[in-house]
C-alpha cells in the first residue's frame, strides 16, 4: 500500500521505522535483529536508507596513495524485498541524486516496480565527505525536486527515451524530506520553505521531518507550510538520544539544537545508560504530544538500533 493511501485511510496515527542497511560484510540477520523487537507494534511502514559511496585514500608502495571508492552500507532495494516478504510489511527505500545519473536512476525505480515496491522517499542526499558542496552525477539530478520529477514522469510513463513507445507508467508514492529547523544550506526559512513546496507542487504526495526535540518547532514548521500553501501529510521524525557520544554528534551533524530543559538534563549525564534513560522519557514525552495532536504518523529513525525506540512504544502504545 502507498503511504498517502494509508495516510487518508485513517484517523489513527500510524507508524513508521527508519533503518540503516547493515555494514558491508555483515549478514542480513543483524538487522532482522533490530527489526524484529519492534515488529509487535505494526508498523505500516519501513524505511530503507541509502548510503551512498564515498571516496578513502589507500597507503600504496613508495608513499603513493590510491583513491578508492568504497559504500559502507549496500543493498538498500534488496532489503526492501527481504523485509517485504519476511514482515509483510510495506518498504520504503530512500532513493538519492548523488551518485546517480538519470539513467541509472530510472533502472533503479524499474527494479523497484518489479518488486512491487509502491513507495520512494525522493532525497538529494549530502555532499561526499571528502567534497565541499554537494556536486550531482554527470547527467544526474541536482536537487530533489529534479527527482521528484522523474518519478512522476515515470508515474505519467515517460521515460528518458523519450521515443519508447506505450512503455509502462509506474505508480508510485512519493516522500520527501521537510526540516523544522530549516536545511543547512537554505538562506532562510522562507527561502527552504519555497523549494521544499517546489517540490510538493512537481507531485510529492508527503513530508517526513528531519529529526527535532523541540515539539514548538514541528508545530511552528506544519503552519509556516500551511501558510505557504504546503497541504501533504507532515510526518515527524524523532530519534531518541543513546550516548553520550551523540549529544554532540547530533546538533552538529543534523544542524538542530536541544531545547533548554533537555540540554539541562543532558548535561547531568554521565554514562550512555544514563543519557538513554533522559532520551526515552524526552522521547516519551514528545510521542504523546505529537500524538495527541493527530499527526499522522510517528516515524522513528533507529538508527539500527531498537532498545530505545522499543521502550518509547512500550510506553506510548
Ligand atoms: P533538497 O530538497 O534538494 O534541498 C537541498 C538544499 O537545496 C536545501 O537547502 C534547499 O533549500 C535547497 N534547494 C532545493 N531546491 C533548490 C533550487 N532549485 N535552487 C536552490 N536551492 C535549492 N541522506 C542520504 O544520503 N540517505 C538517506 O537515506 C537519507 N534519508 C533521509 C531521510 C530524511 C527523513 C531526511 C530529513 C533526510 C535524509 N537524508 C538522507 C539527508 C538528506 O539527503 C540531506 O539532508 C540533504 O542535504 C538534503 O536532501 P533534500 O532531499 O532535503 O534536498
Amino acid at each position: 500500500m502507498k503511504v498517502i493511501d494509508a495516510i487518508q485511510n485513517t484517523t489513527e496515527t500510524l507508524l513508521s521505522f527508519e533503518i540503516l542497511p547493515p555494514l558491508k560484510g555483515k549478514g542480513i540477520d543483524s538487522l532482522y535483529g533490530a527489526i524484529d523487537p519492534l515488529m509487535e507494534f505494526s508498523p505500516s511502514f519501513v524505511n530503507v536508507t541509502y548510503h551512498r559511496e564515498e571516496y578513502i585514500y589507500k597507503k600504496r608502495e613508495k608513499g603513493f596513495l590510491e583513491k578508492v571508492s568504497i559504500r559502507k552500507r549496500p543493498g538498500t532495494v534488496g532489503i526492501c524485498a527481504a523485509i517485504m516478504n519476511k514482515y509483510d510489511v510495506q518498504a520504503v527505500p530512500h532513493l538519492i541524486c548523488g551518485g546517480f545519473s538519470k539513467e541509472e536512476t530510472e533502472n533503479a525505480l524499474i527494479d523497484l516496480n518489479f518488486l512491487g515496491i509502491r513507495n520512494v522517499l525522493a532525497l538529494r542526499g549530502d555532499a561526499r565527505k571528502a567534497e565541499q558542496s554537494f556536486v550531482p552525477e554527470e547527467n544526474g539530478n541536482q536537487y530533489a525536486s529534479e527527482l521528484v520529477s522523474q518519478v512522476v514522469d515515470m508515474n505519467n510513463g515517460k521515460y528518458i527515451e523519450e521515443e519508447m513507445k506505450e512503455a509502462s507508467a509506474t505508480d508510485f508514492c512519493i516522500g520527501v524530506a521537510g526540516y523544522p529547523e530549516k536545511h543547512f544550506e537554505a538562506m532562510s526559512l522562507k527561502a527552504d520553505l519555497k523549494n521544499l513546496k517546489r517540490k510538493i507542487d512537481l507531485g510529492a504526495d508527503y513530508i517526513v521531518t528531519q529529526m527535532f526535540y523541540d515539539n514548538n518547532k514541528y508545530f511552528d514548521f506544519v503552519s509556516r507550510c500551511r501558510d505557504a500553501g504546503i497541504n501533504v501529510p507532515i510526518i515527524p521524525g524523532l530519534k531518541p538520544i543513546t550516548s553520550l557520544k551523540q549529544i554532540k554528534f547530533i546538533p552538529k551533524t543534523f544542524h538542530l539544537s536541544f531545547p533548554e530543559a533537555l540540554s539541562d538534563a543532558l548535561e547531568d549525564c554521565k554514562t550512555d545508560a544514563e543519557v538513554t534513560q533522559v532520551g526515552v522519557e524526552w522521547g516519551i514525552e514528545q510521542s504523546r504530544e505529537l500524538m495527541e495532536k493527530g499527526v499522522p504518523c510517528m516515524h522513528y529513525y533507529t538508527m539500527g538500533k531498537s532498545g530505545a525506540v522499543r521502550k518509547i512504544l512500550s510506553a506510548t502504545h
